[in-house]
């Protein structure tokens, strides 16, 4: 068992800078579910690992996404089955696996006159997504189930729904979750501490130079294996893999509005009334849920991502298509994430 573990992050920095914790097995940069994953995996294999997060853990997309644990039905729709059928399996895995954690959800997917997915369309992709989780949840639901439902729906021009089930979870803890099941495993791991520069040798990775963001102490690193698991800031460290690309950070942002204002107990698409966008309004952590934009991200990548007033206004928008008698307001809304 690795001696340096989560608790004792000052330690671990004195023994990186003395020598004691500088050379690795692996080390992986990023601490979002990403990083994290293959952390543990690292770590069951028996490898000395270390991740350093240049934030707190999960601080980039890992606690901004819309939470959803799911198989993809976009990918399924596009043909990827084996794809789709390998999320379905992680996600039914998760499910029993940490119950607490990630839950099962209804979702009810409308089907609008006259609009793509026809009924016989929809009902194969809700029977096969079924079928690769092995599970039997989808049925079809007539408008008045719907409108029992979420009260103030407008089911004009619906042609009832498809209801099936999917998961969702709190992204943050997911990721904490699976830090701690690889500090568990004798895993080490520090925040804001962040990696400068990779280091090389005869044009191979062998290590980086990591700062700790509190003092300005700079540390040298050595690893057989360093993982640049940074998500949106992977074109950062010069990796030899991305040459010649370039990310292009996108955002999408979610507003919360009050239940006791909005209640919905299982989460409904709407298309958004300017561009028919597919979004969602769901019940998360005894709040509801509208999201989400899909806009270029074009701010500094290292400030907290948040939303624009248009984007609250294309929000609250898309809610109105849907619930126009009585929808949320700006007011209404408790919060937001991007
Ligand atoms: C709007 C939106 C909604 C989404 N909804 C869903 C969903 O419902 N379900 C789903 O499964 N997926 C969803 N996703 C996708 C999911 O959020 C991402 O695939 C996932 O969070 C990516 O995790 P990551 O660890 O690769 O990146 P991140 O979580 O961004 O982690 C990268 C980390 O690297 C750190 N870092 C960067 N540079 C350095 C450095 N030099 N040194 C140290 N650390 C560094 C960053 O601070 C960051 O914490 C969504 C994505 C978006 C944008």
């Amino acid at each position: 068992m690795n001696p340096v573990s989560f608790t004792d992050r000052e330690t671990l920095w004195k023994d990186m800078l003395g020598g004691a914790a500088a050379d690795w097995d692996v080390i992986v940069i990023g601490g979002g579910i990403t990083g994290a994953g293959i952390l543990r995996e690292a770590v069951r294999l028996g490898y000395r690992s270390l991740l350093i997060e240049q934030r707190d853990f999960a601080w980039g997309s890992s606690s901004r996404s819309s939470k959803m644990v799911h198989g993809g039905l976009r990918y399924l729709a596009a043909g990827q089955f084996s794809l789709t059928r390998h999320a379905l399996q992680e996600r039914e895995k998760l499910i029993r696996e940490a119950p607490r954690l990630v839950q099962r959800l209804g979702y009810y997917f409308p089907l609008y006159r006259g609009q793509w997915p026809p009924r016989l369309a929809a009902g194969a992709l809700f029977w096969l997504y079924d079928r690769l989780a092995g599970i039997r949840d989808h049925r079809r639901v007539g408008n008045a189930e719907l409108a029992r439902q979420f009260n103030g729906l407008d089911t004009d021009g619906l042609n009832g729904a498809f209801y099936y089930t999917d998961a969702v979870t709190d992204d943050a803890r997911l990721t904490l979750r699976v830090l701690q099941e690889s500090v568990r495993q004798g895993a080490s791991l520090r925040n804001y501490t962040r990696a400068n520069r990779l280091l090389r040798e005869q044009g191979r990775v062998c290590g980086l130079l990591a700062e700790d963001l509190e003092s300005g102490q700079q540390a040298t690193l050595r690893a057989r294996v360093v993982i640049n698991a940074t998500g949106a800031w992977a074109d950062r460290l010069g990796n030899a893999a991305l040459a010649g690309m370039k990310i292009r950070p996108q955002r999408g942002s979610h507003l919360v509005v009050s239940a006791d204002r909005f209640p919905v107990s299982s989460a409904i698409f709407l298309l958004h009334p300017a561009d028919g966008r597919r979004l969602f309004v769901y019940p998360w952590e005894g709040r509801t849920v509208i999201g989400t934009t899909d806009i270029r991200h074009g701010r500094d990548l290292d400030t907290a991502a948040s939303m624009t007033a248009a984007e609250l206004r294309y929000l609250l928008a898309a809610a109105e298509r849907l619930f126009p008698g009585d929808p949320p307001k700006p007011a209404d809304v408790i919060s937001s994430w991007s």
